[in-house]
């Protein structure tokens, strides 16, 4: 048998979801953020959907060749920048752009000799704590850099937030502020946003937003989905029923026999399991879909299969589509059952699920 497992892509929500940013954006330039397989989603065929951006953000040199392969001429930017100095020659070559976060980073492009001069994003650290320089260092580094042949003189000034989810919590305006301050009279453009920031910080739009979420139409905070910001999700993720058996009432379902038959049901099995990147954290009652038709996950998700609570769809039949999340059902609603965030579960779908397009 082949497995039935698809994620489909809605190639014009992705393009619907560009245009809502970039009239969210006020003008501000979008950098499309591609990273990890464009969050579970397919990075050719995303970038191709969203080849309007003005820039691609990437996580590693590889994905920056593959979209050179596919032939996008927008500038990329490579999120963590060059771990070693053989990276920088190949950066070059590619005309990737390196986000400059470390000393280590540094001491590569000061030994560096000849060749064209790269693109930096010099990234400071404003209260997050997890990659940048301190900001008290922003006039002395910019300096720095600019004085490298190696170097562009034209260094996008760069800061990452950590909690602009909350659109309540005052940490994000403090690193705006922090932002603002460390880099006062500086030359050059500046980029602070991501999704979340996009949405609920206008004061920190700057020249460049970062987007990569409200792309794929995922929620960037809690308890809201991308469709309630107006985004369209761009994955569904389905498969087949392959069995529906029969059980008895006070029989148990599925390893661990963790689940109670109530009364005398129907339990279907569908074909998509952790293996397929469902996740297994999802609990009992978790909604898919049957048709239209509500139905629950019930017991421990298995590798391979899933078993289901048929009460609600009576009219279930092997061979049936299965809907496991898309834009009948959020996917951020599978992701509360799972105690995870939507992005780790379309960044988790995994090889062996069969990718299709929908939209030119
Ligand atoms: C991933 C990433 C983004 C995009 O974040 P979203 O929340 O998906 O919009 C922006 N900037 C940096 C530095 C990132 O690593």
């Amino acid at each position: 048998m082949s497995r039935s497992a698809t994620a489909t892509i809605h190639l014009h929500a992705l393009r619907g979801n560009l245009a809502r940013v970039r009239s969210l954006a006020e003008g501000a330039k979008v950098m499309a953020v591609v990273k990890a397989d464009a969050y579970g989603h397919g990075l050719e065929r995303c970038a191709r959907a969203l080849g309007d951006a003005d820039a691609f953000g990437v996580a590693s040199i590889a994905d920056g060749l593959r979209l050179r392969a596919a032939g996008h001429r927008q500038r990329i930017v490579v999120l963590s920048g060059p771990d070693a100095a053989s990276d920088l020659a190949e950066m070059r070559r590619l005309q990737l752009e390196a986000v400059i976060h470390h000393e280590s980073q540094l001491a590569m492009l000061e030994a560096e000799r000849g060749g064209d001069p790269l693109k930096v994003w010099l990234k400071l650290d404003t209260g997050m704590h997890r990659l940048g320089f301190a900001r008290g260092r922003a006039a002395e580094l910019h300096t720095r850099l600019r004085a490298l042949p190696a170097v562009d003189p034209a260094i996008v000034l760069m800061t990452h937030f950590a909690s602009s989810d909350e659109f309540d919590n005052d940490l994000t305006a403090r690193q705006v502020q922090c932002f603002l301050d460390a880099t006062q009279g500086l030359p050059g453009e500046r980029t602070l946003s991501n999704s979340a920031g996009m949405l609920g910080w206008p004061q920190a739009r700057g020249n460049w937003i970062r987007v990569g979420g409200l792309l794929y139409g995922l929620s960037v905070a809690e308890g809201k989905t991308g469709a309630d910001f107006g985004f369209a999700p761009a994955m569904t993720l389905t498969t087949r029923l392959v069995a529906i058996n029969p059980v008895a009432r006070g029989e148990r379902v599925g390893y661990g026999a963790t689940w109670e038959c109530p009364q005398d049901m129907r339990i279907g099995v569908a074909a998509i399991g952790y293996g397929d990147g469902y996740p297994r954290s999802a609990k009992s009652g978790t909604p898919v879909l049957i048709g239209g038709a509500p139905a629950a996950v019930i017991g421990r998700v298995s590798m391979d299969l899933l078993t289901l609570d048929l009460r609600e769809a009576p009219d279930a039949n092997v061979g049936d589509v299965v809907t496991l999340w898309g834009p009948q059902l959020p996917v951020e609603v599978i992701a509360d059952h799972a105690g995870t965030i939507a992005y780790e579960l379309t960044c988790g779908v995994t090889r062996r699920v069969l990718f299709a397009e929908d939209g030119a």
